[in-house]
């Protein structure tokens, strides 16, 4: 059993000396427990949060254990009535071959709903985060522009498509030639802007002729200063996460940018897409409907190898993913 542990807390970015490969016997599951084979494994820029050895919504990674996180798998046994030998299921669990779990922290993955793989991504914790976040935060309304960053990710992209199928002008921000390509021509925003090219606030003025409605905001930093600055009366910023500042060594203060959410009697508003556990379910019938049929489509960015899941997480903050990443370690 191949198994990734979390050996050094990092300062700024990881590296290589943030993880161990090592090696340990198959566990075995007892009364009420599940052995479950590893095949997909979700990285998360939420996961450098719980690398900090600090106060959060979550509890910090514990040093010298595997690292924890999302998990298509397979049962390999079962001693939990609900589960029998090759159903797939979904988790968090161990980056690791193979994981025993209880039943209850595990559910049902259905495969005739969409490949499992989705259930980490467009009908998983990213698809709801994008669904919660943009309509109970967001609430787009026909003929608004709803400007989202981080918008070729596993939120982002969701959240552009949600916003088009409620009638609104969609203006992505993303990092790449590529991404802004796939954006334009494969999901149908109506502006994309590279916020690596010079001049972003005179690229963003241009994209948003009408002002900013409602910003999902992915990144955080010179990004959402640049777009908060376009608001108009009444917007809403669902604050869903601040990648451009994870890896900082020391907080980045940043212009003032207030002022615009004052004056325009602005809600900013952050979220943990947890925060709606109770609706999951609500949540997931919408995107699976929108999934099936094709009015949202969804992009995977997939590396293949356990061995490779610390370069596959490492890549979310280079921008390496077009869609969501993930990590195949077994076949079903
Ligand atoms: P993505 O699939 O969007 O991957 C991360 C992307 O962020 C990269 O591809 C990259 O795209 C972009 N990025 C990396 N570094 C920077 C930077 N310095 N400045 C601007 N963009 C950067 O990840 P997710 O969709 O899983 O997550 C997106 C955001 O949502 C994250 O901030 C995450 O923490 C947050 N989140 C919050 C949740 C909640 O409950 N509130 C739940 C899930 C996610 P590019 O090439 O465009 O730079």
């Amino acid at each position: 059993n191949r198994q990734i542990y979390f050996v050094q807390r990092p300062k700024g970015m990881p590296d290589q000396h943030t993880f161990e490969l090592r090696k340990s016997a198959v566990p075995k599951p007892g009364p009420g427990e599940v052995l479950v084979r590893t095949v997909y494994l979700s990285v998360d820029p939420y996961m450098r949060g719980r690398m900090n050895d600090t106060k959060s919504y979550i509890e910090p990674f514990p040093l010298n254990e595997v690292l924890q996180g999302g998990v298509v798998g397979q049962v390999e046994v079962s001693k939990d009535d609900r589960f029998q030998e090759g159903d797939l299921v979904v988790g968090m669990l161990g980056w690791q071959d193979y994981s025993v779990a209880k039943g209850e922290e595990l559910s049902r993955v259905d495969p005739q709903l969409a490949p499992p793989s989705t259930a980490l991504g467009v009908l998983g914790m990213p698809g709801l985060t994008a669904y919660f976040g943009l309509m109970d935060i967001g609430q787009p309304k026909k003929r608004e522009t709803v400007v989202v960053s981080g918008a070729a990710g596993a939120v982002g992209s969701v959240v552009g498509q949600i916003a088009k199928l409620h009638g609104a002008r969609v203006v992505g921000i993303a990092g790449s030639e590529e991404k802004i390509r796939f954006l334009k021509e494969e999901l149908g925003f109506d502006a994309v802007v590279n916020y690596m090219a010079e001049n972003l606030k005179d690229k963003l003025k241009q994209a948003c002729p009408d002002g900013v409605d409602v910003y999902f905001d992915n990144v955080g930093g010179e990004v959402s200063d640049a777009v908060i600055r376009l608001l108009n009366k009444h917007a809403r910023i669902p604050l869903c996460g601040q990648i451009s500042l994870y890896n900082l060594e020391k907080p980045d203060d940043g212009p003032r940018v207030q002022p615009s959410l004052l004056i325009n009697s602005a809600l900013m508003k952050g979220f943990i897409v947890s925060d709606y556990q109770p609706r999951f379910k609500e949540g997931l019938q919408r995107l699976a409907e929108w999934v099936a049929q094709g009015q949202i489509v969804y992009q995977e960015n997939i590396i293949d190898g356990l061995e490779n899941a610390p370069q596959a997480f490492l890549g979310l903050f280079k921008g390496e993913n077009l869609g969501k990443q993930l990590v195949k370690v077994s076949d079903i």
